[in-house]
C-alpha cells in the first residue's frame, strides 16, 4: 500500500481559507478597510460597483508598500504586524493573520497600487485566482490602492449564493458604519455605481455618529462616561424614546474594534428595563477600552467575537454607567436661577 495524505497546493489552501474569510462582498469591504486603517490612513475612500459583485476598491492615503512587500502581501500567513506569539495578547492593529489578501485573490481579480512616501515610484501587481498576472512598476500616490473584481469568480457556486445587491450593499454598508465609528479621526468616502453615498470628515465621536445617522440623532444622544480600573467606558445611548425595532444601532467597540457581544448587549438592556415599549432595541454606540492583555481576540476568524478574562465584572460596570447616565438624563429639566 501507497501513502495517501498530501500536502494542499497554495492556491487550494488558499480557496479553503477564503471559504472562512470571504462569505460576501461585506468581508472584502472589512478587511481592506481594516488594513488601510493598520496601514495609518488618514483618508480613505471606497468604491462599489453592484453592490461589490463587480467591485470593491479601497483607496488610502497610509504608508503604502514597498515593490517586495507588496508581492510579499498576497502569501498566505504573511503579515508585517506580528511576529511571535506573545504579540497576539498586545495588538494594537486589526489585522494579524496574514490571510486576507491571500485569500481575497484566490477567488477575485485583484489590482493593488501601492507606494510609500520616500520612494519616487510604486508598484502594480495583477492577480487572478492566486496566479500573478503582472507586476509593473508605475506612478500612483503615497498609499495604496485595492481593487478587488468579479468576487467568485472562479467559484460560481458562492457567486450564485449572493443576495440581491439591495441585500449585499446593506451588509457593506454596516461593515462601512462599523469601522467609520470606531475611527472618527479618519475622513471616509463610499461611492456606488457613480453615486456618493457617504462623505465624513474627521471629526469628534458626536459628530460622526451624526454624520452618519443624520441630524435627528444629535438631540437623542446622551453621554456615557465611566473610568474603572478594568474598564473605560466612553460613547453615547439613545434617550429610551429614540429605541428602534431593529437592532441597527447598537455598537460596541473594544479597542477600536466592533464586537458583537450578547452577554454585554444583556447589560444594556437590562439598565433600560422598564424604559422601553415591548419589542423595542435601545441604541448604543460605545467605546469599550480594556487591557489587550485581558481579551482574546482569536477566537474567530472575521475577529467580531472576543473573550473577555472578566466578563462579570465588565457586565456590572457597563449596566451601571447606563443607569447612571439614564438617571441623568431624568433629572432634568434644569433650573434656571438666574430668570
Ligand atoms: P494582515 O492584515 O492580517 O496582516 P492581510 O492579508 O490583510 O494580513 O495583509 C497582509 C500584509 O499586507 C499586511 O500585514 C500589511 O503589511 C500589508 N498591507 C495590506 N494592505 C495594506 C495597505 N492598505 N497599506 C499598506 N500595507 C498593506
Ligand atoms: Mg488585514
Amino acid at each position: 500500500m501507497t501513502d495517501i495524505i498530501q500536502l494542499l497546493p497554495d492556491h487550494v489552501a488558499n480557496q479553503i481559507a477564503a471559504g472562512e474569510v470571504v462569505q460576501r462582498p461585506a468581508s472584502v469591504v472589512k478587511e481592506l478597510l481594516e488594513n488601510a486603517i493598520d496601514a495609518d490612513a488618514t483618508d480613505i475612500s471606497m468604491i462599489l460597483k453592484d453592490a461589490g459583485k463587480t467591485l470593491v476598491q479601497v483607496i488610502d492615503n497610509g504608508k503604502g508598500m514597498s515593490a517586495t512587500d507588496a508581492r510579499l502581501s498576497f502569501e498566505r500567513h504573511a503579515t508585517s504586524k506580528i511576529k511571535s506569539a506573545e504579540d497576539l495578547f498586545q495588538l494594537n492593529t486589526k489585522g494579524f493573520r496574514g490571510e486576507a489578501l491571500a485569500s481575497i485573490a484566490a477567488i477575485a481579480h485583484v489590482e493593488l497600487k501601492t507606494k510609500r512616501e520616500t520612494d519616487e515610484l510604486g508598484t502594480e501587481i495583477c492577480i487572478e485566482g492566486s496566479e500573478v498576472k503582472s507586476q509593473e512598476v508605475v506612478v500612483t500616490p503615497k498609499g495604496t490602492s485595492v481593487a478587488v473584481k468579479n468576487l467568485f469568480f472562479n467559484i460560481p457556486a458562492r457567486r450564485n449564493f449572493l443576495k440581491s445587491d439591495t441585500v449585499e450593499l446593506r451588509h457593506i454598508t454596516d461593515e462601512f458604519h462599523r469601522v467609520a465609528l470606531a475611527h472618527p479621526n479618519i475622513a471616509f468616502a463610499m461611492y456606488h455605481n457613480g453615486s456618493e453615498l457617504f462623505n465624513l470628515p474627521v471629526s469628534n465621536y458626536r459628530q460622526r455618529v451624526v454624520n452618519i445617522f443624520g441630524n435627528k440623532t444629535n438631540e437623542k444622544l446622551v453621554p456615557v462616561d465611566e473610568e474603572t480600573e478594568v474598564l473605560v467606558v466612553s460613547g453615547f445611548i439613545g434617550k429610551p424614546e429614540y429605541s428602534r425595532k431593529t437592532k441597527s444601532e447598537q455598537f460596541f467597540f473594544v479597542n477600536d474594534r466592533f464586537i458583537k457581544s450578547p452577554y454585554l448587549n444583556h447589560a444594556i438592556n437590562s439598565a433600560f428595563e422598564g424604559l422601553l415599549k415591548d419589542g423595542y432595541h435601545p441604541s448604543y454606540f460605545l467605546n469599550l477600552k480594556v487591557d489587550p492583555k485581558t481579551i482574546d481576540i482569536n477566537i474567530h476568524p472575521t475577529k467580531t467575537e472576543i473573550k473577555f478574562d472578566d466578563e462579570h465584572t465588565l457586565y456590572a460596570i457597563l449596566r451601571s454607567a447606563v443607569k447612571h447616565s439614564l438617571g441623568q438624563f431624568n433629572i432634568a429639566p434644569v433650573l434656571d436661577f438666574d430668570s
